[in-house]
């Protein structure tokens, strides 16, 4: 029999109405380079309403897309709850991708809008006349236009929309599973594939993000999303925040470690989640200038591994580092590296090192070669599969069906499930290093090496090697100073990895090259290798 519950949807909407009455007085603070400009969410509940007018009188209609070329901020926001509530979809361009990719999501997303931050109209300018679908674009904040002129384009001001339209929307009733935003996966190889997140599945994702397996987030919290609104939905965490009651810090485009530390120390947020690029910068500055970073009571880092000795950084100040794994395609968040209640200090370092335990809501299983499932016993390696109401069951206008098994994502990603949940990535599938038949984890390499006092950056990559097929290549990046020596690093590394899995190709470069969300770029560094560039 059917139950006698009602079937009430899961919006966007319901978060906006909830943030914007029951936590009207918390507050989104946005970093201006000197100070923070103030914004509650009763205010951005309002001006939401204003800005689904104003696009409405765009032309905005039906399920057209919106997309976003900004910062994180208090504008963002108000576009991140508009936008979808009013029906629409909400389409984050990530201002880090090639122009090429740029103009190809742009075009396959079909934006009919686009709201641009003033200080990055010089970024968008040069794309612009190229984004075929695009009739409108709307300048948040105070700039030089002249730019974006001949691009055949309308162009208006944000601040004007909203000042003309009406006060009040009639927000329409949703069906929680139509598209509210979507999101490109940074395209690493080939074209970018755009994943569509709907109500149902931001809701839920959310009200996951909240729980205290994952960041127990709530009315006491202040959040400070480093990570950008354009990579993954900043994590989930606007809408988590909006839910929670818990106020936001934005840090706009002040993204450098001295900045982050200065609006850190100001602001005193309570969480604040970024990738471990970020984080090791702020750890470095923190070491070398001082830093106040204890109102922090969690920091969720994830995007690539939390190498362990910046977790032991951080634990050095106070501040505790918990690893989340997730991808584009999985909303983002997807497990949670919070060790089994009751282990502490040193004996929670392995749990805190993995990958963390699958959320509630979400399954994960590994599987073999020949798709055959294998056992979640902490031994066997496979790819994981993972799937739930917050994972993609395709890709937009992109079928691309050896990413899904039997109702499965294939991640991608390669390592281990323990019986009690915890998941450990040993590489994605493609960086694996193959050498003689036996697996090389990269991951595991670079960890080890980051691991040393006078390395900063350390990234393995698999080249072709005639005798083994493919060796690994460490390329490594040192304190300025140090002199370290690869003989050095090999018996360093000689400590904690087989011999047969040593390196034996170096280079000592100034900075590993990176993707758009700032991980380690292994496909530049392979092709470096190729040309010869790096010896
Ligand atoms: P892209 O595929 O372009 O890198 P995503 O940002 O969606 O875009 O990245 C998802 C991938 O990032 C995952 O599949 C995984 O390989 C990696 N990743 C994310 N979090 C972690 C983590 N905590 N540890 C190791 N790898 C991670």
């Amino acid at each position: 029999m059917l139950s006698t519950m009602q079937d009430f949807p899961l919006t966007i909407t319901s978060i906006l109405r909830h943030g914007a009455s029951v936590f009207g007085s918390a507050e989104v603070r946005t970093w201006t380079g000197e100070g923070t400009r103030s914004r509650s969410y009763a205010e951005v509940g309002a001006r939401a309403a204003r800005l689904a007018g104003a696009l409405r009188g765009l032309g905005v209609d039906g399920d057209q897309r919106v997309a976003t070329f900004m910062w994180n901020n208090a504008e963002h926001l108000e576009a991140y709850l508009a936008v979808p509530s009013m029906g629409a979809v909400l389409h984050t361009l990530n201002l880090r991708l090639f122009p090429e990719q740029l103009v190809y999501i742009a075009d396959h997303a079909e934006d009919h809008v686009v709201l641009v931050d003033a200080s990055l109209i010089p970024l968008l300018a040069p794309v612009l006349p190229r984004f075929s679908t695009v009739r409108h674009v709307v300048v948040v904040g105070d700039g030089d236009t002249a730019p974006l002129a001949g691009a055949g384009k309308e162009l208006h001001s944000y601040e004007e929309l909203l000042a003309a339209a009406p006060a009040e929307f009639d927000w329409p009733e949703l069906d929680e599973r139509s598209a509210a935003a979507m999101c490109y996966t940074s395209g690493t190889t080939g074209n970018p594939k755009g994943v569509v997140y709907s109500h149902r599945s931001a809701y839920l994702h959310s009200m996951a993000t909240c729980t205290g397996n994952a960041f127990g987030l709530d009315a006491g919290d202040r959040i400070l999303p480093v990570v950008p609104m354009f990579h993954a939905n900043a994590w989930g965490l606007p809408y988590a925040a909006l839910m929670a009651g818990a106020s936001l810090i934005m840090p706009d485009r002040f993204l450098q470690a001295g900045p982050l530390v200065r609006l850190i120390e100001t602001e005193r947020p309570t969480v604040a989640g970024a990738v471990p690029t970020i984080w090791g910068d702020v750890l470095r500055y923190a070491g070398e200038h001082g830093a106040d970073l204890t109102s922090l009571r969690l920091v969720p880092c994830g995007g690539s591994a939390v190498p362990e000795s910046l977790m032991r950084g951080f634990d050095g100040l106070g501040v505790r580092i918990v690893q989340a794994w997730g991808m584009t395609e999985t909303s983002p968040l997807a497990t949670v590296a919070h060790p089994p209640a009751g282990v502490t200090g040193e004996d929670a370092l392995p749990y805190r090192v993995s990958q963390g335990r699958i959320m509630a809501g979400l399954e994960a299983r590994l599987t073999g070669d020949d798709d055959t499932v294998l056992p979640a016993d902490g031994a066997a390696v496979g790819e994981v599969e993972i799937r739930g109401p917050w994972i993609t069951a395709s890709y937009h206008r992109d079928e691309d069906p050896g990413r899904f098994h039997d109702g499965w994502l294939r991640t991608g990603d390669v390592g281990t499930l323990s019986p009690d949940g915890y998941l450990v990535l040993t590489d994605r599938a493609k960086d694996v290093i193959k050498s003689g038949g036996e697996w090389i984890s990269s991951v595991e390499l670079e960890n080890h090496l980051m691991g040393h006092p006078d390395v900063i950056e350390a990234a393995v990559v698999g080249v072709p090697d005639d005798r083994w097929q493919e060796r690994p290549l460490a390329s490594v990046v040192v304190r300025a100073g140090a002199k370290v020596t690869a003989a050095q690093l090999k018996e360093f590394l000689a400590g904690h990895v087989a011999r047969w899995q040593l390196p034996e190709r170096w280079a000592f470069v100034e900075a590993v090259p990176k993707t758009s969300v700032g991980k380690f770029s292994k496909k530049t560094i392979r092709e470096q290798y190729g040309k010869g560039e790096l010896s």
